[in-house]
């Protein structure tokens, strides 16, 4: 499964065509991203671009809560949402931190999470598609998108952090050793735990949000107020 990037109006983003075909309308937005910081001008332009009726988004915190989306919903506080309902954007804003869309378009059922490392160690992409498998998707069906994030070329991380992920039965491979410096790779992270669980349709769009000139909004380059968004939502 391929990426694109798709210049729309002043926005720009990053999708899986082969994905949108199955009805899964989906974007990674570059720093060109709607704002949505109130049901205002952009929200509204959001919803039009895409031909949808709402969207849900949450008070992110790094954790692990995960809000089932059915019929008018709506999602607080958390870093995951899942898509049944039709016609409605689920939304994580990310800089640095990983957006993850997972999507069984057979069912049709969609997720996104926010998975930084502290959302990385809590397993919450893990979670996500065990809730999907609850609710009926089926493991064998599961699409897995890794949206642009800090790569392991840039997110250097502390000693303590390693030691983190290595009591939660992380392997080594999530991480690269420079001379005395530690990188963390949050996406082979999020693989390893994906691929324990048997899902190995995962497809990486394989950005750096810190070194891919200015592309994106990164937290770690001193980007602390802004924020690029992600959504997934089901074609009515
Ligand atoms: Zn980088």
């Amino acid at each position: 499964m391929n990426f694109e990037l798709v210049q729309k109006g002043n926005w720009s983003y990053y999708r899986a065509p082969e994905l949108e075909a199955a009805g899964i309308v989906h974007g990674f937005f570059t720093r060109a991203s709607p704002l949505l910081a109130s049901y205002g001008r952009d929200g509204k332009a959001f919803l039009d671009a895409f031909a949808l009726q709402r969207f849900v988004v949450m008070d992110q915190e790094h954790g692990d809560a995960i809000h089932l989306i059915r019929d008018g919903e709506r999602a607080i506080h958390g870093d995951g949402i899942i898509m049944i309902e039709r016609n409605a954007a689920g939304i994580v804003k990310t800089a640095d931190c990983l957006p993850i869309i997972i999507a069984d378009a057979g069912s049709p059922m969609a997720g996104i999470v926010h998975a930084g490392w502290r959302g990385t160690v809590r397993k919450i992409t893990l979670k996500a598609v065990q809730k999907m498998m609850e609710l009926g998707a089926a493991r064998e069906n599961l699409i897995v998108l890794m949206g642009p994030s800090i790569g392991s070329c840039c997110y250097e991380v502390k000693e303590d952090v390693y030691s983190i992920f290595d009591n939660r039965g992380f392997s080594g491979k999530v991480f690269r050793r420079s001379g005395d410096a530690v990188y963390l790779d949050i996406r082979e992270a999020n693989r390893e735990l994906l691929l324990r669980e048997g899902i190995t349709g995962i497809y990486d769009v394989n950005l750096c949000t810190y070194c891919s000139g200015g592309l994106f909004v990164s937290y770690r380059r001193g980007e602390r107020s802004s924020r690029q968004i992600n959504f997934v939502s089901i074609k009515g």
